[in-house]
């Protein structure tokens, strides 16, 4: 366990790609779209948020609000900056990708008509994002993730697991001659 508060952030649409990762990790990440860095700078200090900017402009009248500075251009080292330097809200897949709200872990009863049958008979964690409704579940899609994340931070990540798969069927022992 690292020993810091998780850093919640404000950020732009510059870092659309850089959020979706970050949130799909567990990071809180507010975008503004079109926000300029004083609207971010604002939003921040109202919500205590910090901003996470590609802009190395540093506004004297917010000096006092948190600042991380990332590059743009490529999404996995500006991912790998803000692991180093911030702790996140909650465990990969915990947040919504698309709008940042939390998820709820759901039952296959409620899943219902909302996931495909195999997912939801395979039994296994089901989420659904409070904000948006979007529903989430493991699979090739979240193991691509996973490896993702993996190769870019270079160690293994905890992720949520899957149910174990059935036993294997075992014949029954036919009696001796
Ligand atoms: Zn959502």
């Amino acid at each position: 366990m690292r020993r810091m508060p998780p850093t919640r952030f404000v950020t732009d649409a510059s870092l659309a790609e850089v959020a979706r990762r970050l949130r799909q990790f567990g990071f809180d990440v507010e975008l503004h779209r079109g926000a300029r860095l004083e609207e971010l700078l604002e939003a921040a200090s109202r919500d205590g948020r910090t901003v996470l900017t590609r802009s190395a402009r540093r506004p004297k009248r917010w000096a006092a609000v948190a600042m991380l500075q990332v590059g743009g251009a490529d999404p996995a080292a500006a991912v790998r900056a803000v692991v180093a330097a911030a702790e996140p809200s909650g465990g990969p897949l915990s947040r919504c990708s698309h709008c940042n709200h939390p998820l709820r872990v759901r039952s296959p009863f409620e899943a219902h008509g909302e996931v495909p049958g195999r997912v939801a008979r395979r039994g296994g964690p089901l989420w659904s994002c409070t904000g948006c409704g979007q529903w989430f579940w493991l699979g090739t899609h979240t193991e691509k993730l996973r490896e993702w994340f993996e190769g870019v931070l270079g160690r293994p990540v905890a992720w949520p697991e899957s149910p174990p798969p059935p036993a294997p069927h075992r014949p029954p022992i036919a009696p001796a001659p």
